[in-house]
């Protein structure tokens, strides 16, 4: 069977939660802080004879995506409106940027390079353009759901913040590519400093999917990269079976419904003309040239060259993807390599076994603070390089240590244990243990080595030390036992 071809683009919504203020009015874009409608002004409230004032950081931000994406930046940037009318836009028009309506977007054109880690390959999907616009309020239904609710509660602190729209050609591979080139994206633009992309509601992903000898289908409301991956796979699996069943696909717009992981149609799509585009008379032209000049002053930092960083210290690229997916952890290790921590040791404490601890005590691993201190870091990777203790009975005595109090520098040395001693000691008292292990219950080793390490406690101790030895007396003794 010959499985029909598909095309995915995307329109990715992210917010620019990091610009400080909304895109007209020096309101907080980072409105998730504050009560219902109290993050507001007659601006972002759209107050008659209120005049928007565009800010210099969304775009500056705006413009920072655009040039490490090697997009191709007008001269000047105009913005236009949109008009339709709903209950969270006060104004009754969106300020956005059309190229169509006589606007001028951030950017048109443009590479998206992401990485694969399965594969290890970079590849790109191109870019088609970015525009500036203004969020919406938030309209919340009393009982969830628009048909359940007998009212509904507007809130506009969100109204006016800043979102990036960046809409890529539609050529992306597979679902799962779809995925990683989001990932990536929202990844370089926290390495700018524009967003963090773990605040609820922080980006959305309109995807169209096309199937041969289908219309185009628009797939709205999808909060999540791992949602993408989701929707995308159902539409691709909904829209050819309705073709290969001589069913028509006609152009519409549908909903993802993440709960029950399918989509619902919620119209046909309208045209652009509807929406009345003009350019907005209240703002002026904003020329580029300045802003990017300020920009270039300062190089941009992306995942691609701290990446690029990390391997030519020699960690090997899977590792180095590790690190470089948290920046707060390539961060702390760039540093401690750069006050002579030893790269390999420090790589894996940080992407494997630190990770791994702040993971299951529960604390976020994409604060600074909660990574441990570079010094420490280092005094830990000269103990393991010097040979004074080895990789395990680190991990082991230390690191969960380390993991509770970051910011301790002191690394206080557990003294050594004596296995051997405490090996005599376990071997006298698990009879039960032993006698299951000659019997051939292999479970019954890890068990024994457990009971070893529980009685070295706050000591350190290597388990696979413990296991060989343990093992060793085991093998000699069996006439004994
Ligand atoms: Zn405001």
């Amino acid at each position: 069977v010959v499985e029909l071809e598909y095309k995915i683009g995307l329109e990715i919504h992210t917010q620019l939660t990091e610009a400080g203020t909304k895109l007209f009015c020096g309101c907080d874009s980072n409105y998730r802080k504050y009560k219902p409608n109290t993050n507001v002004c007659p601006v972002c409230l759209g107050l008659p004879g209120a005049l928007p004032v565009p800010r210099k950081r969304p775009i500056i931000l705006a413009l920072a995506v655009a040039e490490t994406f090697n997009c191709k930046i007008p001269e000047s940037m105009v913005f236009t409106r949109k008009h339709y009318f709903y209950p969270d836009l006060l104004k009754n028009y969106q300020i956005t940027q059309y190229e169509k309506g006589g606007g001028m977007p951030v950017c048109l054109g443009g590479m998206l390079k992401y990485y694969d880690p399965d594969l290890d390959l970079w590849k790109k999907v191109k870019l088609r353009r970015m525009n500036i616009e203004e969020d919406p309020g938030k309209t919340e239904y009393s009982e969830g759901n628009i048909l359940a609710s007998e009212f509904a509660y507007v809130d506009y602190n969100r109204s006016g913040v800043p979102l990036l729209e960046v809409v890529t050609e539609p050529e992306i591979p597979t679902p799962r590519d779809a995925r990683k080139a989001v990932e990536y994206l929202l990844l370089t633009m926290e390495y700018i400093g524009a967003m963090n992309p773990r605040l609820e509601g922080s980006f959305r992903v309109d995807a169209n999917i096309s199937v041969e000898g289908g219309e185009r289908i628009e797939v709205k409301n999808i909060g999540s990269t791992l949602d993408l991956e989701r929707a995308l796979r159902y539409e691709i699996f909904r829209q050819r079976k309705i073709i290969e069943g001589k069913g028509i696909v006609e152009r519409e717009t549908r909903h993802w419904d993440p709960v029950r992981g399918i989509t619902k149609s919620l119209r046909s799509k309208e045209s652009e003309e509807e929406y009345l585009y003009f350019p907005d008379p209240d703002i002026p032209m904003i020329s580029t040239e300045p802003l990017l000049k300020e920009i270039r002053e300062k190089s941009i930092i992306t995942p691609e060259k701290i990446m690029e960083k990390i391997s030519r210290i020699g960690i090997n690229r899977k590792m180095a993807w590790s690190l470089v997916t948290i920046k707060a952890c390539a961060e702390t290790f760039l540093e401690a390599v750069s006050i002579g921590a030893d790269p390999i040791i420090s790589s894996r404490i940080l992407a494997i076994d630190y990770k791994g601890h702040l993971r299951k005590s529960g604390m976020s691993l994409y604060k600074r603070e909660n990574w441990p201190d570079p010094v420490a870091l280092k005094k830990i990777s000269d103990l393991i390089r010097n040979k004074a203790y080895t990789y395990d009975e680190i991990k082991y005595n230390i690191i969960p240590k380390l993991v509770s109090d970051p910011k301790m520098i002191h690394i206080t040395l557990p003294e050594k244990a004596s296995p051997e001693k405490l090996i005599t000691e376990v071997m006298n008292e698990e009879r039960k243990a032993i006698r299951d292990f000659y019997q051939g219950k292999k479970e019954a080793l890890d068990y024994l080595v457990g009971k070893v390490l529980k009685k070295a406690y706050g000591k350190a101790m290597d388990p696979k030390k413990v296991r060989n030895l343990l093992e060793e007396f085991l093998y000699k003794n069996s006439n004994i036992y």
